[in-house]
Formats: structure tokens, sequence, C-alpha cells
């Protein structure tokens, strides 16, 4: 019999308890296409937008294939073919992580049954769920008694919901001058190596274009303290009243934990909210060895955490902690149809009156099934050890004289550049931009860049315990090789000029 049944038309397709067959050998199809490619693929084909572009537009989306195994032949030639590969131990360029099985399990369970997490009418077990892990990460992090918090869609949304929350609570503070006087005057304080969605969420907060205060870093790109309290100072004596500091527990290039225990004194001695961004550090959360690399997180008001990040978890699957669950009522909103006031007060579990979402997927799920079947210590274990390996890339890099490295991280990323001998010197920044672009082009790896003190730089972000030292060198070789031959271009070029005048 082939699937679906083509006799039963449209409603073939619909998953229910006659289609059962259809849901096992589609999914199984997808599963083996899926399973083909990983066990062949490099980290990347290399291929450009121009390329592949022309490939999706000439597909006719009005004329169906229905047949779910052609249309997986049409989808490994648009997509699973030429698709990024986090998996490969040559992909080495962002902050996507390898994922785990039990999550991949989560993922397959979580779509089928497609819970809503906005209501407990939608969910129902879904909702307690994500209530446990919520209860459990906010536990791991030393919140007490009254911490709360939600999943969200990733760091940037997570960073937006504190940011929304400590801004209501600065303008109640303010009262009785109303919002509008207020909301231009409000700041907030972040590291200059924070991230960007600080700066986004300003906006779309409505707070002034020159709201985000950055503080300068140290050497290892750590915000200075001294500064933080020069700044919460000025804006007090200035009259400008600062909705929140933003910590950064894992800096988005260099891995770099912001000083906690000293930001967390001086937002306590100013009365300011600090919410603490550990969107990439989170998985310090669950590691026996480096817990106290965190030491200081258990005093944030808020606390982004992204488990797509380094739990191993595949996107998407993050959350939002809170000291004081009280304050997620800035987020809640009572619609007659879906959440009504005498819900909450009979009680029942509504997540949406603490989300910026309304229909939101069972991400949960996923940390769930993991915690399960691996446990929190093996998810430790493999953030661990790619901690491990990127100090051993970094000394591999501190001691080749092909290279600059910039500073030691204490998660796992590694920035580091080419750096051309004599007169190629001056090519610097085009030889490692090129490097870069040669290498993906290649398909042999994928590395991330960066600019450092307006030069530009590669970047390894480390999150495959598969990677070895190996692959590290291999892919260093091949860097250097990409660089000196773009330089020894440039340098002829720049000869032939001089010697025709
Ligand atoms: C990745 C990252 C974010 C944004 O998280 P998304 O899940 O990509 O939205 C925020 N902060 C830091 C430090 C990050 O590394």
């Amino acid at each position: 019999m082939t699937f679906p049944d083509p006799a039963a038309g449209a409603r073939a397709h619909l998953f229910n308890d006659r289609t059962l067959e259809s849901y096992r050998h589609s999914l199984a199809a997808g599963i083996d296409r899926v399973s083909a490619r990983i066990a062949t693929t490099g980290p990347f084909s290399g291929i450009t937008p121009d390329e592949l572009g022309p490939e999706i537009s000439r597909i006719d989306l009005d004329r169906p294939l229905a047949d779910p195994a052609a249309a997986l032949d049409e989808l490994e030639e648009v997509y699973l073919r030429d698709a990024v590969y986090f998996h490969h131990p040559r992909y080495l360029a962002h902050l996507n992580c390898p994922v785990v099985i039990p999550a991949l399990l989560g993922e397959a369970v979580l779509t089928a049954v497609n819970s809503s997490l906005d209501t407990w009418d939608q969910s129902a077990g879904g909702t307690l769920i994500e209530r446990r892990l919520i209860d459990w990460t906010a536990e791991r992090i030393g919140l007490g008694p009254d911490a709360d918090g939600v999943f969200t869609s990733g760091g940037s949304q997570s960073n937006f919901q504190a940011l929304l929350l400590a801004r209501e609570e600065a303008l109640a503070a303010a009262a009785p001058l109303p919002r509008h006087e207020v909301l231009p005057r409000l700041r907030v304080i972040a590291s200059r190596a924070g991230h960007f969605s600080v700066q986004k969420s300003a906006k779309m907060l409505g707070l002034s274009p020159d709201a985000v205060i950055t503080v300068e870093t140290d050497q290892s790109r750590r915000m200075k303290p001294a500064v933080l309290a020069r700044e919460l100072e000025r804006c007090r004596r200035e009259g400008l009243p600062v909705l929140a500091v933003v910590a950064t527990a894992g800096t988005t290039d260099f891995g770099s934990i912001d000083p906690l225990p000293e930001i967390a004194a001086a937002c306590a001695a100013a009365g300011v909210w600090l919410h603490v961004d550990a969107a990439y550090g989170c998985g310090l959360l669950a590691s026996r060895r480096r817990r106290h690399l965190l030491d200081g997180i258990e005093r944030a008001d808020s606390v982004t955490v992204d488990y797509h990040k380094s739990f191993f978890q595949p996107v998407s699957s993050s959350a939002l902690l809170v000291r004081d669950g009280a304050v997620l009522r800035h987020a809640t909103y009572h619609a007659d149809y879906l959440n009504p006031a005498r819900m909450a007060e009979r009680r029942i579990p509504n997540q949406v009156d603490k989300s910026v979402q309304t229909t939101r997927r069972f991400d949960a799920l996923k940390l769930w099934l993991t915690l399960r079947v691996m446990g929190a210590d093996a998810v430790g274990e493999l953030f661990d050890e790619v901690v491990d390996r990127a100090a051993a890339a970094y000394e591999l890099l501190a001691e080749d004289p092909r290279f600059e490295v910039v500073t030691r991280s204490q998660l796992s990323t590694v920035v580091f550049r080419y750096l051309p001998t004599g007169p190629g010197r001056a090519f610097a920044d085009d030889a490692n931009l090129y490097a870069r672009e040669a290498l993906a082009a290649s398909g042999a790896a994928v590395v991330a860049g960066t600019k450092v003190d307006g030069h530009h730089f590669l970047k390894f972000t480390l999150l495959n315990p598969e990677t070895t030292l190996d692959d590290i060198a291999h892919v260093l070789d091949l860097i250097a090789g990409h660089a000196a031959g773009h330089v020894d271009r440039k340098t002829a070029a720049q000869e032939l000029c001089r010697a025709a005048g």
C-alpha cells in the first residue's frame, strides 16, 4: 500500500487514529534521509545563495508532489545536500551545538502531540513539566523560593522579556511621575562585549536611542566593575533611572563571564535590577567541575538561559528565570476567550500569563527527556569537555607563530587571526576575511569571524565534544594555507604595480 492512501483524498494527510501507518512510514522515511546524510556529509557544501536560489525559485508550490518520498527527493536537492551540519566535528563557527538523541525524541513527540503551552486547557501535563523544569533551573541558579520563569524562543526573547519586566518595575518605582516623562530617561547598563539583543530590546521597549550605556571591559573581555560603579553614580547624579544592569555570563565572542559578585554588589548598593545573560554560560549549571564560574548568578533578579546553546538541545529551547515570580504579572493580560481573570483566581496554571507569546511550543519536553534519559551530570560532562578543548586550542594557538590569539576563554570560544609577517602584514584583515570564506567554500570546515579593535579576527566556537585537537590543528593549517596564498597574491600584485610605476 502507498502512503498516504490516494483514494482518501486530502484527509489522508491528517494525523489521526486512521493514518498511523502513514505517520510511521513518513517519519521513518525522513529519519532515513537524515541518517544517510549524516553518515556521509561534511560540515557544509560551500554552496552560495546565487547557486541555490534558482533551484528553490523554480519549484512550483501550486503543483504538489503528493508522495512524501518524491518530496524528500526534492528536499535532498534544495536543502539536505547543502545544509550546514552542526554535528560535524569541523563545524567550529557559531553557538550551535550538536544535539542529543533524547532531545530529538522529545522533538518528535512534542510536534506530533502539538500541545500549546499557553493555557492548561491546551496542554495539561505539558504545563506542569515546563513548570518543573523552570523550578529545576531556578534551583540550580539559586534564585530562592519565590523564583519563577517561562520557556522562550531564545536568548533574544528572554533578554527582551527581562528588560520589559525591569522597565515596568522602574516605571512603577518612578511613580507618580508619568510614564512618558520617565521612559526617555531610563537607562540600561551592559558590557561592551554584551549581546546585541540588549540594544534591540531597548529599541522595542521604546527607550531612547542612547538608552544603553556600554561599560568597557578588561583584557579578558569582562565588564570592569569600577567603571560600572562610576556609570551607576553618574546616572544617579543626572537623574537617569537605571532600569537594569545586564551582566553576561559567557559573552558570544570571548566566552568571558563578567565578575558577577562585584556587579551584584554594585546593583544591590544602587537598588538596580540585575539581569544575567547566561545564554551561553548556562551549561555550567550542569557542570560538576566549573559551576563555581557562575558564582554570584544567584543574586540576579532575572537570568537568561539558552538550553539550545550549551545543553545540547535543538533550537528552540530557552528560558527566562526571575527571582520574584510576581514580576511576571507585567506580561499578563486576561483575554475573555483564553485566560479570563477568574481562571487565575481558581489557580489554573496558564503559562500565557507569564509569556510574551501566546501559542507556544512544548520545547521543555526536549530538556525533560534529556534529563530523564541522560541526567544533568552527563550534559555537564559534555560541556566541560568542550571547555577543556578550547583551553587546549588556546595553547596550540599561543605557541604557533603564524597566529595571534586574543584571550583565554572561560568557556569554549577561541578568537584568533592569521598574522602575516613582513610587508604582507598590511593585508592581515583581508587575509583573514579571505581565509574564512575560502575555507567555507572548500567545504572542509566552517569557522566564524568577528572584529577586535577594528580588525578582522577568526573565531572557533567549540561545542562538539567530538572535535579533537587534531581537527583543530588541521583546520589551522588550512586557514594558514588560504591566508598565506592570499597574502602572496596581494604582495605580488603590489610589486607589479610598483614596478610599473
Ligand atoms: C546567543 C546569545 C543570545 C541570543 O540568543 P538567541 O537564542 O540566539 O536568541 C543572547 N545573549 C548571548 C550572550 C548569546 O550568546
